[in-house]
């Protein structure tokens, strides 16, 4: 069975702008889906449709067991991490430490276990030296790393990204595609970078206008891009 699952799913926003249109896709455990389309054909709504930042309006999520619903969504949460397209959005804490810190810590877990997730994460991200930094004083890398941090210290079962590449120099895009080939889980990438969905997404689903309009391995889909 597989683990992600939308069944025609649509979405209009408040003003009327349809922005999902009759999504259906299915995706199993541990594979890596990149999302790609024109600006504006609906990848960021798609993603926030996968950890309940939006419920649908009309069709189905399921994420493993959990069918999308305001009763599962602390549950739906818990299981899929969320980067954010600008890291700002994710980093509020005085230091980078309480950050990472702060979603175990709403998990309820003792510190000791706190203490080492936040360690094991930052160490996974190559961020462990800046533990005590202010995350406001960071370089655009060095948030995007500390970003997805503080969603590995979660330990989520999947894991969505916007954009991840997005305003990183070549140097700090290396090394993020580097990190994200270690991860086992389940991953939704939204991109425009070609080269970062060939390097870590067998499979890539395009969207325009709200719809699906094809989807396939990654090499294939890009042959006449
Ligand atoms: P850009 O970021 O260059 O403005 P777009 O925003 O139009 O490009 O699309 C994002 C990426 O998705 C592009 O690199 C484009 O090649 C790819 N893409 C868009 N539509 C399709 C499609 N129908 N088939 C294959 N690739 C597509
Ligand atoms: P993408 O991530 O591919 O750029 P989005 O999911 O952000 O696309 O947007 C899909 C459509 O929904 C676009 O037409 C966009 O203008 C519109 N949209 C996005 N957010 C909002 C919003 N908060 N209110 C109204 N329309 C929105």
């Amino acid at each position: 069975r597989s683990f992600v699952e939308l069944e025609r799913l649509a979405y209009a926003y408040p003003d009327g702008t349809q922005a999902l249109a009759d999504i259906s896709l299915r995706a199993h455990q541990g594979e890596s889906v990149a999302i790609v389309g024109a600006n504006g054909a609906g990848k960021s709504t798609l993603l926030l449709h996968l950890n309940g930042y939006l419920r649908p309006q009309q069709g189905r999520v399921r994420i493993g067991d959990l069918s999308l619903t305001k009763e599962s969504l602390p549950a739906v949460r818990r299981l899929v991490g969320m980067v954010f397209q600008d890291p700002d959005d994710q980093l509020f804490m005085p230091t980078v430490a309480e950050d990472v810190a702060f979603g175990p810590l709403n998990q309820g877990l003792p510190v000791a276990e706190v203490e080492r997730r936040v360690n094991d994460a930052l160490q996974r991200v190559g961020a462990l030296a800046l533990r005590e930094r202010p995350p406001y004083r960071l370089s655009g890398g060095e948030k995007r790393a500390v970003a997805i941090a503080t969603v590995l210290a979660m330990e989520p079962a999947m894991l969505v990204l916007d954009e991840p590449s997005s305003n990183l120099d070549p140097g700090a895009r290396r090394r993020l595609i580097r990190l994200l080939a270690g991860f086992e889980q389940t991953t939704f990438i939204a991109t425009h970078d070609l080269d970062l969905a060939l390097d870590l997404c067998s499979r890539t689903v395009v969207l325009r206008e709200g719809r699906i309009v094809a989807d396939g391995p990654t090499a294939e889909i890009f042959v006449d891009a």
